[in-house]
């Protein structure tokens, strides 16, 4: 036990959780953001929901970069790019496509399947006992494909999964019908992977976790963070001026850390890749499990009261505003799914993935940097691995040998 003093910074998933591990640990924990945890600015509030121990996969694959030319001019795909963002993404896409190999995609999923492995177990040792639980649900997860020729297309993706033991079980239109009744026509083909769990209210989650935290002697303060300070006793300074300083300091701050690392003198990569839900209230109908639409990239969520249909990957920076035509896609999508369904209302969101070149979170010290613990690059898989980043930082911080090799997620490594 050590009774050090520590600032987080960011308060999403990752920060909560490094917070209440350290607390936990007997550290005198500050937390830091300038919205409470919860908030629909962060990426933690409103994501698919998914604890997707499955994601073994790379953002950056070898097809990636045979299809995304194509994919970008076509309006119907769900890859955008804002075009005058292009000089500035340049620095990130060059070493994002230099692991889009085949080498690189296998060395990748290697780092993606140590992180995500025990992602239910990561889960269930922060939530057990703070009232976060009352938002888990556990049933299966399935993969739907439009015909024969999506699901073959597929089977490099299965068969990742099946290196790290995630087992597919192929569905038949009968069998996706028997399970779902509303399913449309448009999906012929499904996978179905066992043993999964989902969040019900990612926000609401989040805040339990941090409401947990705050109960059991945590402190929060709602502030910004303007810059750092390495060292022995590292420091933040916040808007206004105030210095807060501790034994260390963990940086959380989702897809808004790379501002914050060159402030640090250590310029990392990172891009805020953002993506948008369609929450449907009051549905008609929902869905018996979480459905990932391979044709359309989006994943549909039983969520509490709503259903959800969150995905998209737009390239276009931290600040620019929402775009009108990823919600619209969609939209289509979910009629695709489900042509009957009704809802009372519906509202669109739209967060930043925190995502590196090479899909892996960055995690731990840099010599470059002393004093300060990285932990952000949750890209598609943020909210699934933020307990397991919470813990490995609550680990480093405390000195314990932990049992990762944590060479690929070196903060320094581009
Ligand atoms: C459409 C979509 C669907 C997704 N679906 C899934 C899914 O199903 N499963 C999954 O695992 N992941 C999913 N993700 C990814 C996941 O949501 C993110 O990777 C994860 O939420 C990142 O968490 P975080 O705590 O690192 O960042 P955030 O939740 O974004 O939190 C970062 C915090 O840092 C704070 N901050 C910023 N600047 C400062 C500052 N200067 N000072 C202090 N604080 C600051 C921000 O206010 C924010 O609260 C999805 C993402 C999107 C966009």
């Amino acid at each position: 036990m050590s009774s050090e003093s520590i600032v987080v910074v960011g308060a999403g998933i990752t920060g909560v959780s490094a917070a209440e591990w350290l607390r936990r640990d007997g550290w005198v924990v500050t937390l830091v953001d300038p919205v409470r945890p919860g908030d629909p600015e962060q990426t933690s509030y409103g994501n698919a929901g998914l604890i997707a121990r499955t994601s073994v996969v790379p953002v950056a694959t070898p097809s990636l970069t045979r299809k995304a030319p194509a994919m970008l001019l076509d309006p119907n795909s769900p890859l955008f790019l804002r075009w005058s963002y292009l000089p500035r993404l340049m620095p990130w896409l060059v070493p994002f496509l230099r692991n889009t190999t085949t080498a690189r995609m296998h060395q990748i999923a290697r780092g993606l399947s140590d992180v995500t492995f025990d992602a239910n177990d990561q889960h269930r040792a922060l939530y057990e006992g703070t009232g976060a639980e009352a938002h888990v649900a556990h049933g299966p997860y399935t993969i739907l494909y439009t015909d024969r020729g999506a699901y073959d297309g597929d089977n490099l993706t299965r068969e990742l999964r099946r290196q790290y033991d995630l087992v597919p079980e192929p569905l038949s239109r009968d069998e996706l019908i028997e399970r779902d009744p509303n399913l449309s026509a448009h999906y012929q083909f499904g996978t179905l992977y066992e043993d999964f769990n989902w969040i019900t209210a990612p926000g609401p989650y989040v805040a339990a976790l941090f409401a947990y935290f705050q109960a059991q002697g945590g402190t929060f303060r709602q502030a910004k963070v303007v810059d750092i300070t390495p060292g022995d006793a590292p420091s933040v300074r916040l808007e206004g001026g105030e210095m807060l300083t501790g034994d260390k300091v963990v940086l959380a701050a989702g897809a808004w850390s790379s501002r914050l690392s060159k402030s640090l003198g250590l310029p990392i990569k990172l891009e805020a890749e953002r993506g948008y839900h369609v929450a449907m209230h009051a549905p008609s109908f929902t869905a018996p499990q979480p459905y990932m639409l391979t044709d359309a990239k989006c994943v549909v969520t039983p969520m509490q009261g709503t259903l959800r249909a969150a995905g998209i990957a737009e390239f276009g920076g931290l600040h620019a505003p929402p775009s009108d035509k990823p919600p619209a896609l969609i939209r289509k999508a979910v009629k695709r799914l489900y042509p009957q369904l009704e809802f009372e209302r519906s509202e669109v969101w739209m967060g930043r993935r925190p995502t590196t070149p090479d899909s892996l979170p960055s995690i731990g010290e840099s010599p470059r940097a002393p004093g300060i613990i990285h932990a952000y690059g949750g890209q598609h898989i943020g909210l699934t691995i933020g307990p397991k980043l919470g813990r490995l930082s609550a680990d480093i911080a405390s000195g314990r040998r932990v049992n990762l090799d944590l060479t690929p997620f070196r903060p320094d490594r581009f």
